[in-house]
């Protein structure tokens, strides 16, 4: 069913019983030639393109719970491709170009907002890492401006601008950052993945892998086996688990990050804005909610809920920035569970068995990354060859020393 003006009407005048399911909720079949553990968005959306791009649609995706239940609809909507490595920028403005055409490909409203993203900027020192940063930017063809204070305070007059420990001196914005409505985003890819014939298969734990000679021939589910030609991991927290169920290790921590939405204000936050001197960053749902986040919980942990250690530090971040943000009230917050690589940089790879395939790493950031990483890592499946955007993240790279240190922090997940 395609969604338009004239079908909204058709069904509000029929009293909205003719509405279909977005997707057909599949049972698993025995065999595929592609399985893709792990329903989030990076799974959706690698089905989505090896159907559309490479016309591969005897696909799977396995997914142990629900879809949409895991980051993918946790996280705090943030898109953006402000980064400063050759080996990422090509990367994430893939996904930024994707992001910009995705609701008319999908025909799906997934509420992609450009409002702007706002790097906050307190020093001298941190001024010129932004500069260079936006340089870095602009030429590979990405937007970025370098604001000074009042430019800023154009935008947002309400900040603390005069805070003795953080003054702000300025910030680097991309007008072409925003936010997306995180889980329109998972429900699109398996809506377009579905209509394209691949099965999504709900409550469906892979709890093993088949190999034989040191190729991978399918997955063990709490739904019985499944044969496969090739087998994707896309599962985000869980893929240190993942991977050891096919005798790999990853070099990847998995920690709680949590995320908080405040009652609903009027329109007072236009965009995105990022703290510089604490890891703090805001912006306002359409409904009116103010949605923020800051660090990880400091320890490794598979649970998903947080502590109030870093409740606190995530508040404080918060009246450092903007005190009037005290007045407001929390409403609601939760967790997900993140896949800290130690460069902080994603995996985008074939794993150590023939047939297999490793999609991980993403720490904070994978929701803006959730086309472009669909797209590349269809794209090595299909192929056998990494896509020209995606080249570096290379599991050996660890041991290589090719690393991709975007913040330049060392092997220290809460700080990338
Ligand atoms: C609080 C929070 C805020 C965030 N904010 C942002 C942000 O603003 N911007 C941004 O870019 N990124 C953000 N992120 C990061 C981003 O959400 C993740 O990097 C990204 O969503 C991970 O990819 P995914 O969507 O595929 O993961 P998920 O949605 O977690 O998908 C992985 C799926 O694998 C399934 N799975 C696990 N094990 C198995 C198994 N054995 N068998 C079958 N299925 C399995 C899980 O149930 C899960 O559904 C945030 C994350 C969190 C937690």
């Amino acid at each position: 069913m395609r969604y338009s003006l004239l079908s909204l009407l058709a069904n509000a005048v029929s009293g909205h019983k003719a509405w279909k399911p977005q997707w057909r909720d599949a049972a698993p079949q025995s065999a595929y030639d592609v399985v893709i553990v792990g329903g989030g968005g990076h799974g959706l959306a690698t089905a989505y393109y090896l159907a559309k791009e490479h016309g591969i649609t005897n696909v799977a995706v396995l997914e142990k719970g629900w879809i949409g239940g895991g980051n993918v609809g946790r996280n705090t909507t943030i898109i953006r491709s402000n980064y400063l490595l050759h080996g990422n920028i090509p990367l994430y403005e893939l996904s930024m170009q994707l992001w910009e055409k995705l609701e008319q490909d999908l025909n799906y409203n997934a509420m992609i907002s450009q409002r702007g993203v706002l790097n906050l900027f307190h020093s001298d020192g941190q001024r010129d890492a932004y500069a260079r940063r936006g340089n870095a930017m602009r030429i590979h063809g990405v937007d970025a401006e370098l604001l000074d204070r009042e430019g800023v305070r154009k935008l947002y007059p309400f900040l603390n601008f005069d805070a003795a420990r953080f003054p702000i001196q300025g910030g680097l914005l991309q007008r072409r950052g925003g936010t997306a409505r995180h889980d329109a985003v998972a429900w699109g890819y398996a809506r377009g993945a579905s209509d394209r014939g691949v099965d999504i298969v709900q409550n469906c734990e892979v709890t093993g892998f088949t190999i034989a000679d040191g190729r991978v021939t399918g997955v063990r589910t709490s739904r019985g086996e499944i044969r496969a030609r090739k087998v994707a991991i896309a599962v985000a927290g869980s893929s240190s688990r993942v991977a050891a169920m096919a005798s790999f290790r990853l070099p990847i921590e998995s920690h709680v990050l949590q995320a908080f939405v405040s009652e609903g204000l009027k329109p007072i936050i236009p965009g995105v804005i990022t703290f510089g001197a604490g890891h703090f960053y805001i912006s306002q749902s359409d409904k009116g909610g103010l949605v923020f986040g800051g660090d990880i919980d400091g320890y490794n942990s598979y649970a998903q809920r947080g502590n109030l250690p870093c409740v606190e530090d995530v508040c404080e971040g918060g009246m450092a920035l903007m005190p009037a943000i005290g007045r407001a009230r929390v409403l609601r917050s939760w967790a997900g569970l993140v896949d800290m690589s130690m460069d902080g940089s994603p995996i985008i790879d074939r794993a150590p068995v023939d047939g297999l395939f490793v999609n991980a790493g993403w720490c904070y950031g994978g929701f803006k990354a959730t086309p472009g990483s669909g797209f590349v890592f269809a794209h090595l499946i299909a192929r056998d060859a990494p896509h020209p955007a995606a080249t570096r993240f290379r599991l050996d790279r660890f041991r290589t020393g090719n690393i991709i240190d975007e913040k330049g922090q060392g092997a220290q997940p809460n700080l990338h």
